[in-house]
């Protein structure tokens, strides 16, 4: 039994050692994948429940891996997190979509609002106010044009998000609570938090057919957020059944792939120009 305890033991270790080696490597691997310009943005267009047009886009960061290839962020961005990667990466992601946002009015699409993921990571960093003015700056895209996602663990420091969420709304740019329904989240903050929309997590959406408490809840976050003046968006949309129950009860607006997938520039370009024409 002692020499099992033993022979256990090292082979814990060595797992241990495996996992470390292998998250090194990533780490390792991300930095030169960030120097290497190996990372780029998918975009999936957001629409208007009533009109059908295209009302929103998120951006969405994909890793074009040497030998992988197209690596979904999933598989990278914990160990971006996990490293503070994701702070420099965050950064990039920002001013690329702003970048090509802006480079898109220029060419003559409809102007609408790109959506651009914060991770907690970054939303703790002091200058990060700074750095979005930056790029505001920098790209010259309208503010009204950029909106930043969050969840809602990072309002847990009340005080803090408070703070932040009222600088960023100063600065002119739109704030979505990402996930919602999946986290911490206390009504009280939610109406005075300056917060213009509420993305609904698709785990609720998945099943509004077949599960009456989903369909509930869904519909109690809809009027709520409508109650609070809110939007709502409702993530992970696939059927033609979501999209009439999502209607009837008044969301505004739908991301999912019954609209699309996240799309490669080439493949949003021909959506936000078709969606251009009167
Ligand atoms: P998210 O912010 O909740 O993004 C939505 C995810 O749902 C995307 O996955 C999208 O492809 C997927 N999705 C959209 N419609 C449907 C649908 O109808 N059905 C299903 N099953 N899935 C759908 P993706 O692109 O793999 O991104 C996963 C997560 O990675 C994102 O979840 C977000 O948390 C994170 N992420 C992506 N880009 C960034 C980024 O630039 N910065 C940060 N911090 N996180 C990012
Ligand atoms: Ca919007
Ligand atoms: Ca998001
Ligand atoms: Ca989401």
């Amino acid at each position: 039994a002692k020499e099992n305890g033993r022979n256990d033991y090292h082979q814990y270790t060595s797992d241990i050692d495996q996992q470390a080696l292998h998250r090194l490597k990533l780490h390792h691997e991300l930095m030169k994948a960030l120097q290497n310009n190996e990372f780029l943005l998918h975009y999936q267009p957001q629409y208007d429940l009533a009109t059908g047009r295209i009302v929103g886009m998120e951006a969405l960061v994909r890793w074009h891996h040497p030998t992988r290839g197209l690596v979904p962020p999933g598989e990278f961005i914990p160990a971006a997190e996990d490293s503070g990667i994701i702070v420099p990466l965050g950064e990039w992601v920002l001013e690329e979509a702003c970048r090509q946002n802006k480079e898109w009015q220029e060419a003559g699409l409809a102007p609408i609002p790109v959506s651009v993921n914060l991770s907690v990571r970054q939303f703790s960093r002091r200058d990060l106010i700074g750095k979005i003015a930056g790029v505001l700056e920098a790209t010259g895209l309208d503010p009204k044009y950029l909106e930043l996602e969050i969840t809602e663990s990072m309002t847990m420091d009340v005080e803090r998000a408070t703070s932040f969420l009222e600088q960023l709304a100063r600065l002119g740019v739109g704030i979505s609570i990402d996930d919602f329904g999946t986290g911490y989240s206390s009504f009280h903050y939610l109406r005075n938090f300056p917060i213009g929309c509420l993305k609904i997590d698709r785990s609720f959406v998945r099943d509004i057919q077949q599960d009456p408490s989903d369909a509930a809840i869904v519909a109690a976050i809809i009027a709520m957020a409508h109650n609070l003046q809110l939007q709502v968006i409702a993530e992970g949309v696939e059927t033609i059944e979501q999209v009439r129950f999502l209607r009837k009860h008044g969301c505004d607006e739908m991301q999912g792939y019954y609209g699309s997938p996240p799309l490669p520039k080439a493949g949003i370009e021909s959506l936000l120009y078709r969606n251009s024409q009167p």
